[in-house]
């Protein structure tokens, strides 16, 4: 079996220097984390389910090197005392200083400042992309900063062809990095949250918050500015639009632009409806979506959103009968296409799942070189 993974983030390779996805004993966690050397660490993937303990600051206070470990939902943290120390943490509702929980963008900012650059951080891509290659991956859309461009430039070869997705904040400095050495793909642009932190944004309530609807980052008329500067400049727009709010606002965006480029992509359109993926054919547009998500999230999704809109959540089938343009990649969660390709295979048959898994690529129709 080939792959192309068309939505990754091989930067948080830069947060497995540590593995501790697989580790199911706070000994052996303390144990991986004291033989780490280097001037800082930040290790995604702790589950209090496998530790037998939910961490907390004192756990780890005894390391001295700044530590920062992220709790597998990626939604709270913990930090030692020379990380809060160096990171000037003071006590808010996004920082608990006894615990040493960090939450949210307080969580984020910490990682993004304690994590590697330069060196460091291109050896973490390229374990990244040695795991794909064992995995079956040809090819990842990998959504990059500068920064991310820089690291994949000082590399002198790759295992696995890397399709750069620029994020529209610094896309233009990507594109002058990237050159010609790496194939551009979309330009990515977040319309709203995630189901699992209720930020998705939805057009009727959450289940499980009263007259909640999520958050919209942006409206129509700033994306159909984007649309229109992106494709002056010969580029396509990656949205990513999870609720069926954020979806509308998408579709309203394109509908009032009449895009001249086709393929402008949607990533994950998690709750479209058959009208809006109708629309969404109709104005040449293809969804990158996350098979993978239905097995991981629905505990997620049933809590949050209810039965009724959890059954139609990630609706494969639905797009695939009314022929959406489609691509499927995994976000990371898990990094595994085979994980998300058992589900696909139940909903859509083998010879489907292997053509949204890879088989578009051949045609080379989203795509080019
Ligand atoms: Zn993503």
């Amino acid at each position: 079996m080939k792959f192309v993974d068309a939505h990754t983030h091989m930067e948080l390779f830069a947060f497995k220097e540590v593995d501790l996805e697989h580790i199911s004993s706070l000994e052996d966690l303390l144990r991986a984390v004291e033989s780490f050397r280097g001037e800082s660490l930040v290790a995604w993937g702790w589950d209090e389910r496998r530790i037998g303990v939910f961490l907390e600051r004192k756990h780890i206070d005894h390391i001295d090197i700044p530590v920062l470990l992220i709790r597998v939902d990626g939604h709270v943290g913990v930090a030692n005392t020379r990380a809060v120390e160096l990171l000037g943490l003071k006590g808010d509702d996004r920082f608990d200083p006894e615990k040493g929980h960090l939450f949210e963008e307080t969580l984020w900012e910490a990682a993004n400042r304690l994590k590697p650059g330069g060196e460091r951080l291109a050896r973490c891509l390229l374990k990244g992309l040695k795991k794909a290659e064992e995995m079956g991956i040809v090819e990842v859309h990998d959504f990059v900063s500068p920064e991310v461009m820089e690291a994949y430039l000082s590399l002198e070869e790759l295992p696995v062809r890397v399709v750069v997705m620029p994020y529209y904040d610094g896309y233009k400095e990507v594109l002058r990095l990237a050159g010609d050495r790496f194939p551009v793909g979309w330009v990515k642009v977040y319309v709203d949250g995630s189901i699992g932190a209720r930020t998705a944004y939805l057009r009727e309530p959450y289940a499980d918050r009263e007259d909640w609807r999520g958050v919209l980052l942006k409206g129509w008329e700033e994306i159909a500015r984007i649309i229109a500067e992106l494709e002056e400049e010969g580029l396509r727009v990656s949205l990513h639009a999870i609720g069926d709010g954020a979806i509308e606002e998408c579709l309203k965006a394109f509908e009032e632009v009449g895009p001249r480029l086709r393929y402008h992509r949607i990533e994950h359109a998690e709750l479209i409806t058959e009208d809006q993926a109708l629309r969404a054919k109709r104005l040449g547009l293809l969804i990158c979506a996350q098979p993978n998500f239905n097995p991981y999230f629905m505990g997620t999704y049933v809590k949050a959103l209810g039965e009724e809109r959890a059954r139609r959540i990630n609706p494969l089938r639905m797009l695939d009968s009314l022929k959406v343009d489609m691509v499927f990649g995994s976000d990371m969660m898990p990094f595994d296409p085979g994980f998300g390709f058992r589900y696909a295979e139940r909903v859509l048959g083998r010879r489907k799942a292997e053509y949204y898994y890879y088989g578009w690529r051949e045609e080379g129709r989203y795509i080019k070189g």
